[in-house]
């Protein structure tokens, strides 16, 4: 079986109505297949186009993506209105299944590249996270998980605005609740969750979400994590905490990165930092080549502080800022630290929600003053299922 078509320039490929795409340029390679940038044939405009092996598998996960974005947006975001990229068509051609979307730019890592990995101003920061916010609104009442949020994943918009950004590849989502798959998420955006084997959520998007904005911000990866091990050592240690002993208790790989120094004790939340009357203690390099039979591959240290506080405050600023535009960078890199605690926060529940992070003052703007206490996220309730109930004044009860 033939499982690669080769694409070049000037390939042609027919969809059903027999509208032709002419192959422009190569955008991507992927085990999934390739990406190429097509000339829709007799017009002017441009669309990319994921020509997807030949190969079950992979076309199984592309008719995932194919339906999850074709739902969210048709029915969630039919105005364009969210950062979630488009899909234009799909159809097979010659065994392969092709889907076409509106064409984009750059993604976010490239962008970083392009800076010389110094990081991108905190005003442009607050502009994407702002865009990145509402599609993952969206996302969350459609109950959709995107399972691989990262710069790569982010691409600006070639279209008049410069600005503007949108979230693509959906070929790892999946439904909230239909969450079958337990190696998900690139490593360095991989959410605690995920990483201990404990059930999980949207608010693993919100976590990978977090990682991206300090990136944004640093221009290296906050927990570069050579290896899932090194990858939990990095989150304590940046955090100053560990996770909390409710998802230890419980998380299938608990005991591949912990050991048990004392009973199993109901510490409430107060067993989450670092050395205070947790039963669980992260193990040492030694103690888990021991348990693991095989040495935890380790990375570098990319910055010079260890706390998320001390590695943003320290940040070197821009050459040649005038005094006030520090004073004013300090003020904000306040709000950022206080908005990243919300992100990368042990606990999916305790996280921020994306409508109670689009609030927080680093993406509204408005001064940050004290730390941000979100108001709580009242359960969404289907129209249909709301009941409604007399209030007899007076009497002070329902009836
Ligand atoms: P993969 O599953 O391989 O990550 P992606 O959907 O992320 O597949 O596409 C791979 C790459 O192709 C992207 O990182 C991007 O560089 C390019 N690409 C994908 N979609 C578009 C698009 N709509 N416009 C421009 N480039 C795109
Ligand atoms: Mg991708």
């Amino acid at each position: 079986v033939n499982s690669d078509l080769i694409l070049s320039v000037n390939f042609v490929l027919v969809n059903r109505s027999q509208q032709r795409y002419i192959v422009k340029d190569i955008l991507g390679q992927g085990t999934f297949g390739q990406v190429v940038k097509c000339q829709v044939s007799e017009t002017d405009s441009h669309v990319a186009v994921k020509v997807i092996k030949n190969q079950d598998a992979y076309t199984q996960q592309a008719l995932v993506e194919v339906h999850i974005l074709g739902l969210l947006n048709s029915k969630f975001d039919p105005d364009d209105n969210n950062h979630i990229v488009r899909m234009l068509d799909y159809f097979v051609y010659q065994h392969h299944l092709c889907i076409t979307f509106e064409m984009l730019g750059s993604n976010l890592y490239e962008l970083i590249r392009m800076n010389s990995f110094k990081g991108l101003p905190l005003s442009i920061i607050q502009l994407f996270s702002k865009q990145i916010l509402r599609a993952l609104v969206v996302m969350k009442e459609a109950g959709i998980i995107h399972c691989d949020l990262k710069p790569e994943n982010i691409l600006i918009s070639t279209s008049l605005n410069p600005a503007e950004i949108k979230i693509i590849d959906f070929g790892s989502a999946c439904f909230e609740h239909r969450t079958v798959y337990s190696y998900i998420q690139s490593r360095y955006y991989r959410s605690p969750e995920v990483l201990l084997g404990y059930p999980y959520t949207t608010a693993i998007d919100m976590w990978s979400f977090g990682c991206i904005v300090a990136e944004l911000f640093l221009g290296l990866p906050l927990f570069p994590g050579a290896s899932e091990f090194d990858l939990l050592k990095r989150m304590t240690a940046t955090l100053g905490l560990q996770p909390p002993d409710h998802i230890l208790n419980v998380a299938r790989n608990t005991n591949k990165f912990f050991k048990r120094i004392g009973h199993i004790e109901d510490t409430g939340d107060a067993g989450a930092s670092i050395g205070c009357k947790s039963p669980y203690q992260i193990l040492t390099e030694e103690e888990y080549e021991a348990r693991e039979r095989k040495k935890p591959v380790m990375g570098k240290q990319y910055f010079n502080f260890v706390t998320l506080e001390d590695i943003v405050k320290n940040y070197p600023h821009r050459k040649n800022l005038p005094d006030e535009e520090i004073a004013k960078e300090n003020s904000t890199r306040l709000a950022l630290i206080d908005f990243l605690k919300g992100l990368v926060e042990f606990d999916p529940v305790k996280r921020w929600s994306p409508l109670q992070a689009v609030r927080h003052p680093f993406v509204t703007g408005e001064p940050f003053t004290s730390p941000y206490r979100p108001l709580l996220e009242t359960p969404r309730i289907p129209v249909s299922q709301t009941v409604m109930v007399d209030y007899k004044p007076g009497g002070g009860r329902l009836v």
